[in-house]
């Protein structure tokens, strides 16, 4: 796919545009246009006539067209990939896996168009008959963050393309190119160009003119609770269906019995995918007191295997952070948690690579009343906590408001149930640090969010429950 090519998105000498970035090497990819109020007016308008029409299509028609969208994310993978980490970051290995996670909700909705059903329940009269059926909720918008480029944006269209919505999407500034290579693979694959529509531009802009639309029936949002709760308070006009995916501040608990090896395995590819910059990376580790030396020490020599450098260049494994002001908020939690006891193991500072490039760092000793237990980081920093008991573990573990993802490692079986039970988020992994794919239900409590993303409860966010009285008499 040569995006580069079209013309009609990235402008060069246009005066409104983005300008766009490559994180690693500071080099401008491109400017994309920026999409004004009536511009987006207009789009509105016309993704609601286009809705009626995608509405009333089969759902086998919808289904083959996201199929034919997955197979050509698939054909298109290595420069989806390069796209997404040249404006990115991640490494190209990364970026690649990202693609293919993005495509899976392609596929699994695809199928799921198909599966949608109503009920009929047993009338209160013989004389009426008593049922639900299920509904497109019509035209939905979808405002994504920059870590994901391309997941964020199909976990949310290929759902609502499925259902027979519409759906308009606001990429991240950072990241626009990735989302306007999704919008050309979907026109391709035959979905109707008014139903998928990608915009950008000034964020407050684009996000009064969809909350405060009528035409817009939903808003799902990814990005931090700070603007997921701004945008709460704005869509409450409007009383629109709302899915906040929103940030998190994972605990990673190790108990004494738990296989180390693994654990140290479980941590390195929850702290440290995409740099640390997930929403569901570990951000607290807690490590029993019989296994902390040991364990401290384990991943100390394990993050020695990390290499930083450009996404493009073969074996990095750890790209550079999305900006600046991500650099400074990781020396502001590492100053802070040293300032306050905490022992420095490895790394923590700027990488001599420049830039925005941050050396991967462990510290231990951190303790409850330092900022990393209590704010997201969002970059390669390692805090371990000491704890005693499990029931000291579970409170420090829970005392957050954000309620998204937990781990825990532990060979003790009815612990795993106990624990998993006991832990206040949305999502838990057991003796793993992966826990993303298509099958599960994603999403946060508390904090973390509304609604649930993939698995067969993703496609109901995109959906009305309408209930119909049939009177025979
Ligand atoms: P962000 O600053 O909230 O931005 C996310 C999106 O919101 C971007 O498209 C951004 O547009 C837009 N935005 C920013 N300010 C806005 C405003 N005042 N009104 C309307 N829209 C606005 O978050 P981020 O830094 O990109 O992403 C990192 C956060 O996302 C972290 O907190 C992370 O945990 C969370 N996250 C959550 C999940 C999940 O599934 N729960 C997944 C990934 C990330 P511009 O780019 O144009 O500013």
């Amino acid at each position: 796919m040569d995006l580069f090519a079209h013309k009609d998105i990235l402008h060069v000498e246009a005066e409104q545009t983005i300008k766009v970035t490559n994180p690693a090497t500071n080099e401008i990819l491109a400017y994309v246009r920026k999409t004004n109020a009536a511009e987006l007016e207009t789009i509105i308008k016309k993704a609601q006539i286009a809705q009626k029409q995608w509405a009333q299509t089969l759902a086998e028609e919808r289904s083959d067209k996201l199929m034919r969208f997955y197979a050509l994310i698939l054909e298109n993978k290595e420069s989806l990939a390069e796209i997404m980490t040249k404006e990115q970051g991640k490494p190209l290995a990364e970026s690649l896996g990202e693609i293919l996670y993005a495509a899976s909700f392609v596929k699994w909705f695809a199928a799921e168009a198909r599966q949608v059903c109503g009920d009929i329940m047993e009338s209160k009269t013989k004389a009426q008959k008593i049922m639900a059926i299920k509904q497109p909720i019509g035209v939905c918008a979808a405002i994504t963050p920059w870590n994901f480029p391309s997941a964020m944006i199909t976990r949310k269209i290929a759902p609502a393309l499925a259902s027979g919505c519409a759906i308009l999407v606001k990429s991240a500034s950072q990241t626009p190119l990735s989302a306007y290579a999704l919008e050309l693979l979907a026109k391709e694959a035959g979905i109707p160009k008014d139903v998928f529509v990608v915009v950008n531009g000034d964020s407050n802009v684009i996000s009064d003119v969809l909350c405060r639309s009528e035409a817009i029936r939903k808003l799902s949002f990814t990005g931090s609770t700070k603007v997921g709760a701004q945008l709460y308070a704005k869509c409450a006009r409007t009383i629109k269906k709302l899915s906040m995916e929103l940030g998190g501040n994972a605990p990673f608990i190790v108990f004494d019995d738990a296989n180390l090896e693994e654990a140290i395995e479980g941590i390195m590819a929850s702290k440290f995918r995409n740099s640390g910059q997930t929403c569901v990376c570990a951000n607290r580790i807690y490590a029993q007191s019989g296994i902390y030396a040991q364990l401290c020490e384990a991943l100390k020599q394990k993050m020695q295997t990390l290499k930083v450098g450009n996404g493009l260049d073969k074996g990095t494994n750890q790209g550079p952070l999305i900006n600046q002001a991500a650099v400074e908020k990781v020396k502001e939690h590492i100053a802070d948690a040293l300032q306050k006891g905490a022992k420095l193991l490895s790394g923590g500072r700027e990488h001599s690579l420049g830039g925005t490039y941050f050396e991967p760092t462990l510290i231990c000793d951190v303790r409850a009343d330092m900022l990393v237990a209590r704010e997201e980081t969002f970059a390669p920093l390692a805090p371990i906590f000491r704890f005693e008991s499990e029931e000291e573990a579970i409170e420090a573990a829970n005392n957050t408001e954000f309620g998204l993802a937990a781990y825990f490692f532990t060979q003790d079986y009815k612990r795993q149930w106990r624990v998993a039970e006991s832990l206040e988020y949305g999502m838990v992994g057991i003796n793993t640090g992966l826990i993303s794919n298509e099958v599960a239900p994603f999403g946060g409590i508390k904090h973390s969010g509304l609604g649930r993303e993939g698995s067969k409860y993703g496609i109901d966010e995109y959906m009305e429950i309408k209930y119909l009285c049939l009177n025979l008499q």
